[in-house]
């Protein structure tokens, strides 16, 4: 496996991809590698001559200074993990200046109000920052394909919006989220828990398979938030940040079910001051 820490050295190697006519799958990643990321590559692996990971964790999607500085970082463990699963030939580890040569700013996208729910609404400015980053790893690998995973949906609408404007070549694909015993999504963040959290937190899933229930059961929206609501109210050790029913296009919020759409489910909850985010297809 090739570690590459700068663009430079990137650029020869693609160069290199693209005259041998060699197909590039991709997968962004801010590090603290799971299975769940390893996921994504072993996809990309199936359907690529050449699978590029990359980590870098990027400040400019960050709203909260406090959340950016206690991110996990462990770049060693996460390099020998790709290097076990044998599904990455290259990890770029980027120096901020590769992705932000002048001032580390967010460029600003219209994403067609698919910016403005949920992650968009709690997190700022989250958007531009991971448009910012993720036009400029597209600009520099050059992709046939990339892996982004449905735990972030909001997030992979937002990038397929992204190559749609920008008008790149660039295919989209979607990876099923990967869980650990309990039901808890797997995430970088789940590593601040204390092992009593990381149990608890089956609740967030529960809460989700619980709203499956009963969208199913033909509830309305109301009924479905009011339950769920009431779900963590009686779990004071997790703090409701938002509960949303969304339809999958758009992602604006639902009053009343119509037959014909898909709807989905999205949460985010605080414990531990750690924010964790799930979502399930209704
Ligand atoms: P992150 O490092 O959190 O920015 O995530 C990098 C990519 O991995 C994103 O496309 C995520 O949606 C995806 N990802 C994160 N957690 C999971 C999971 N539990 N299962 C599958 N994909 C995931």
């Amino acid at each position: 496996m090739k570690i590459f820490h700068n663009s430079k050295d990137l650029k020869i190697f693609i160069e290199e991809q693209k005259n041998k006519n060699l197909s590039i799958g991709f997968a962004p990643t801010m590090g603290a590698l799971h299975q769940g990321h390893l996921s994504l590559y072993e996809k990309a692996r199936k359907e690529n001559d050449v699978v590029i990971g990359s980590i870098f964790v990027n400040p400019t999607q960050f709203n909260n200074t406090e959340d950016l500085k206690k991110y996990p970082r462990t770049p060693k463990k996460d390099i020998d993990l790709l290097k076990q699963s044998q599904f990455v030939d290259v990890v770029y580890l980027p120096e901020i200046q590769d992705i932000y040569p002048k001032k580390v700013i967010s460029k600003n996208y219209n994403f067609h109000g698919l910016e403005n729910q949920m992650e968009g609404k709690f997190r700022p400015g989250h958007f531009n920052g991971v448009g910012t980053v993720v036009e400029v790893l597209f600009r520099q690998i050059c992709p046939d394909r990339a892996y982004f995973g449905e735990k972030d949906f909001q997030q992979f609408l937002i990038i397929q919006k992204l190559v749609e404007i920008l008008n790149l070549p660039i295919e989209i694909i979607q990876c099923p989220i990967l869980r650990e015993e309990n039901g808890l999504a797997m995430s970088s963040r789940n590593q601040r828990l204390s092992p009593t959290a990381r149990k608890n937190a089956q609740i967030i899933y529960q809460s989700l398979t619980k709203a499956k229930d009963l969208f199913k059961n033909k509830k309305t929206s109301l009924e479905i938030k009011t339950e769920i609501k009431l779900f963590f109210e009686k779990n004071p050790l997790f703090e409701l940040e938002y509960f949303t029913i969304a339809d999958e296009e758009k992602l604006e919020e639902v009053s009343d079910f119509k037959n014909d759409i898909q709807y989905r489910a999205f949460i985010a909850v605080f414990t531990e001051n750690v924010r964790l985010v799930d979502t399930i297809q209704l």
